[in-house]
């Protein structure tokens, strides 16, 4: 396509360090973000502590708790660190023990911790099956149902986060595991909203689209690479999303501005989930995309 004939695509967002928010709006407030030491969930915690919130971080490696702590130092905010492996339920409560212990109880829990990676259905193993909906649907709601607990018992009102996939609603050629379990989040934030929004609790989904980050596993790296941002047009958008521009629609669904938002998911993908071809395109088998050969049932 000609220079001249190019679509401009979506506008770029305002630059690093703007809030859609009046600043301070989490000024006083805790806010959990588990797997908040690599990628988005880095981008969302920053973006909160931007505007006043104190952070507690949550994850398994000490060194991705150490990146999580310096990235909001970084931005003079609090933070507070914990090891923590949602897959184990007495692992999140004492996470949050620690956490009650230097801030008070979070008021606001974005589950964005997740397990992924690709592999066609017929060579994933039982383990790989359950190892991604063991951390990806039961943790995420193991998180959610102790957080939750706590504001119940308190009888203080609450928001959570649940970070999903598109692939919840259209299925994932080369994901079955993680697609089928962030189909169950997604469903899961639809019941959680509606039992715990008479308790002040509110229950909402936040989906990325392709949004890179230098945490970013090959699989997304070589989607990245395998076209050129110069004459392929990649996506509706005509351009990849920002972290923060992920980080403001966490930040407004925790807000008091989205107090009557409760059971949605938000997807901020720039359509591209949603585009559809008007002629059929070529398939290509997952396992040919992957550069798999023929399945051998003793590989
Ligand atoms: P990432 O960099 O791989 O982050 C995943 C985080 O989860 C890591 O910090 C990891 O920390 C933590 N984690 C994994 N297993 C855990 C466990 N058992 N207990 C506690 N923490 C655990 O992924 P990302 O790209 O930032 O993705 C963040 C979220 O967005 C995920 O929910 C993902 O499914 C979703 N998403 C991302 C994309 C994308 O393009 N990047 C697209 C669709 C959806 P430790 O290793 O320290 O535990």
């Amino acid at each position: 396509m000609a220079d001249d004939e190019t679509p401009q695509g979506l506008p770029e967002p305002p630059p690093p360090g703007a809030s859609a928010l009046p600043s301070g709006t989490f000024d006083g407030t805790a806010v959990l973000v588990t797997g908040a030491g690599t990628g988005l969930g880095k981008g969302i915690a920053r973006e909160f502590a931007r505007l006043g919130a104190s952070i507690v971080i949550a994850s398994r490696k000490q060194e991705n708790l150490d990146a999580g702590r310096a990235a909001i130092e970084e931005l003079g905010a609090p933070v507070e660190t914990a090891i923590c492996d949602i897959r184990d339920p007495e692992s999140i409560s004492a996470m949050l023990d620690s956490a009650v212990a230097a801030f008070g109880t979070p008021q606001v829990c974005v589950n964005n911790a997740a397990a992924n990676f690709p592999v066609p259905a017929e060579d994933m193993s039982p383990n790989a099956w359950r190892a991604v909906v063991d951390v990806t649907l039961n943790g995420t709601f193991f998180v959610a149902r102790e957080f939750a607990r706590r504001h119940l018992a308190a009888k203080t009102p609450a928001s959570i986060i649940n970070v999903g996939a598109s692939y919840a609603w259209t299925g994932g050629p080369g994901f079955a595991h993680s697609a089928a379990a962030k189909a169950g989040v997604k469903n899961m934030v639809e019941s959680l909203a509606v039992e715990w929004g008479p308790y002040g609790i509110q229950v909402n989904g936040l989906v990325p689209g392709l949004i890179p980050h230098e945490d970013m596993t090959a699989d997304i790296t070589a989607n990245l690479q395998r076209a050129d941002p110069e004459k392929d047009l990649l996506q509706p958008a005509m351009r990849v999303g920002t972290r923060r521009e992920f980080g403001w629609a966490a930040t407004f669904l925790a807000s008091p501005y989205a107090r009557f938002i409760t059971g949605h998911t938000l997807v901020v993908d720039g359509a591209n989930w949603q585009r559809r071809f008007m002629t059929n395109p070529t398939v290509v088998p997952i396992r040919d995309q992957m550069n798999r050969g023929p399945f051998n049932p003793e590989g």
